[in-house]
């Protein structure tokens, strides 16, 4: 079972992940971006890991509906609400239970990756974090590594892809031939919840 404990080494990992890679996904963000989804995302995850650290949620469900609420409100770009809906509409799936298995936080991040796709309107293909994270969730049945892997997948395959929203929609065919910066990152959340899982 994973406990509030479990939830809150998913997003210090996370915060890590995303300092240590934060130039890279910048980087990512200059040719088909405005250069600043590594600085959003380390401006977001720094006021998490210091949220949870304040206010000690102390259900898996309460760690992720503060993580999602500070996020929503340090990161001004449109990566913030997204990763903010994820991540507070799948601490609202949890309840307030004290403990949750695996299965039922696959199905929560399910009901998390929906709410993304509904304020985003956004597809499977469409080139943003959906093409990461709706793979992910379908492997999450199986295992934490696969998740993660499915993720890396997805994130890889967006290069050859035309983007159909945010920012680098705005490119059009311009876009085909870079790596979205957003599902870049989504695999990088994948990959904090295998390390927090192992
Ligand atoms: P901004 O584009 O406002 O500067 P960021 O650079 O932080 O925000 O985030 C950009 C990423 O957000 C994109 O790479 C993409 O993955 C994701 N994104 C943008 N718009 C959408 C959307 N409508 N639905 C899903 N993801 C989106
Ligand atoms: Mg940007
Ligand atoms: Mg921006």
């Amino acid at each position: 079972m994973l406990d509030a404990d479990f939830f809150r080494r998913w997003m210090t990992a996370t915060a890590a992940l995303v300092d240590r890679e934060a130039e890279r996904l910048t980087a990512l963000d200059s040719p088909i971006g405005d250069a600043d989804h590594g600085t959003n995302l380390q401006r977001g995850f720094t006021a998490v890991t210091a949220a949870l650290e304040e206010e000690k949620p102390d259900t898996p469900g309460a760690v992720l509906t503060l993580a999602g609420r500070r996020l929503i409100s340090t990161v001004g770009g449109a990566s913030g609400p997204l990763y903010g809906t994820l991540l507070r509409r799948t601490g609202k799936a949890l309840g307030d239970a004290a403990e949750v298995s695996a299965e039922q936080l696959a199905e929560a991040l399910r009901t998390g990756v929906d709410a993304v796709r509904t304020l985003g309107g956004a597809a499977p293909g469409d080139k943003t974090m959906i093409d990461a994270l709706v793979p992910a969730v379908d492997a999450l049945g199986d295992s934490f590594a696969a998740a993660r892997d499915a993720a890396d997948e997805g994130a890889r395959a967006t290069t050859p892809l035309q983007a159909r929203k945010g920012r680098a929609s705005y490119l059009g065919e311009r876009s085909i031939g870079h790596q979205d910066p957003g599902a870049t990152s989504s695999a990088l959340v994948m990959a904090a919840l295998a390390e927090a899982a192992g």
